[in-house]
């Protein structure tokens, strides 16, 4: 019998016609039972491995290969295989949200005020660090439980705008190059320890330090480690007035994250000054928020205000119902450009007095314009006489 060695097959009058599936099915002629194979007699039948009839004539007539593309199968196998997942150390994005984790992962700063000589202090209404370049900040690392043996603190330091994260935190060019150590790019440092490591990510180049995280003394709640940073918030070629985040995090030995504090970082000058400045700018902020309950909320945190020079602070648009009460600040260079662009601030002011009230304040500001062809307006006194 010819088809002994086919477990399906066609009759032969189908073979050479264009008929419907069902009768297709119909012409299909089952194998019979004893040509199925068993462990007894696996070799019942062999699958058939010559190219089949009737597909080659299918394809030969061309029914088949009409609109099909032959290489599609040629490209599976690149798609199936993954790109071969390069292995990394640390994350290209450092994650800054706050997790205590298991362990009751803590920070907390020593109260230092806003004296003026302070070299350091913290900001808990800011969650903000203010410290000099190079001073040391002592940081108090408290859990809730023992942490495994070998964990590690690492600190890391990334741009806390999106448009920065990308980059890289390292020092300026300058404050570098007069820095004979091996880390000398490293802006984080750890005072005070020589087991403290310094890390650049094989992959992403970020920078971290590490220090092997020791149980507190006798009779403390606490352990606590000196971090320093090593250029100013406005060093050029470096942070360049960037904002900056610090990431701690609680790590075992093999960099598995336990828990992770974040907080902004300023070094500056006056840390004291600068601290108090931004405290009390961040108040006004949140009473004009108040005040404005029909605005949606606000677009975020303050930025830091001290970053650019209060040349000027506008006058908040005095009508109540104007919608666009935010005030910004304007870093203006040179006396003559910025009574300039006073000048035209104060008369938008005053076109919204008019057009939103008749209000004494409007009134009072529509005395008659000098005739001699003086400048106008000027209400501040010009301190360039001086
Ligand atoms: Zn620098």
């Amino acid at each position: 019998m010819e088809e002994s060695s086919l477990p399906l097959s066609l009759s032969p009058t189908f073979q050479m016609s264009q008929k419907s599936f069902q009768q297709l099915w119909e012409s299909v002629e089952t194998p019979s039972i004893s040509s199925i194979p068993t462990e007894d007699n696996p070799s019942a039948f062999t699958w058939k491995t010559e190219p089949d009839i009737q597909l080659t004539q299918l394809l030969d007539d061309g029914a088949l290969t009409d609109n099909f593309d032959e290489n599609l199968f040629d490209v599976v196998p690149e798609m199936v295989v993954p790109p071969a997942a390069a292995p990394s150390t640390g994350p290209t994005v450092p994650v800054t949200t706050d997790c205590p984790g298991d362990y009751g992962f803590q920070l907390r700063f020593q109260k230092s005020g806003t004296a003026k000589s302070v070299t350091s202090t913290f900001s808990e209404m800011l969650n903000k660090l203010y410290c000099q370049l190079a001073k040391t900040t002592p940081v108090e690392v408290l859990v809730t439980k023992e942490p495994p043996a070998g964990a590690i603190l690492r600190a890391t330091a990334v741009y806390k705008k999106t448009e920065h994260v990308a980059d890289v935190v390292r020092r300026c060019p300058h404050h570098q190059n007069q820095d004979a150590t091996e880390h000398s790019s490293h802006l984080i440092r750890v005072e005070g320890s020589q087991r403290a490591l310094y890390f650049e990510d094989a992959h992403t180049k970020r920078h971290s330090v590490t220090v092997p995280y020791e149980q507190p003394q006798l009779g403390s709640e606490m352990t606590t480690i000196l971090l320093s940073f090593m250029c100013n918030s406005s060093c050029m070629g470096g942070m360049n007035r960037r904002p900056i985040l610090t990431i701690l995090t609680l790590e075992t030995p093999d960099g598995f994250v336990l828990g992770r504090r974040c907080f902004e970082v300023r070094v500056c000058a006056c840390p004291g000054r600068d601290r108090k400045t931004e405290e009390e700018n961040a108040a006004k902020m949140e009473n004009g928020t108040k005040e404005t309950k029909k605005r949606k909320s606000a677009s975020g945190p303050a930025a830091p205000a001290t970053t650019v020079a209060p040349l000027k602070k506008p006058r908040a648009a005095s009508s109540a119902d104007e919608e666009d009460k935010e005030i910004y600040h304007l870093e203006i260079r040179g006396r003559e450009r910025y009574e300039f662009l006073k000048k035209v601030n104060d008369g938008l002011e005053l076109l919204d007095k008019q057009g939103k009230s008749k209000s004494p304040v409007a009134v009072k500001t529509e005395v008659p314009l000098p005739s001699t062809g003086k400048r106008l307006l000027l209400k501040e006194p010009r301190s360039d006489t001086e």
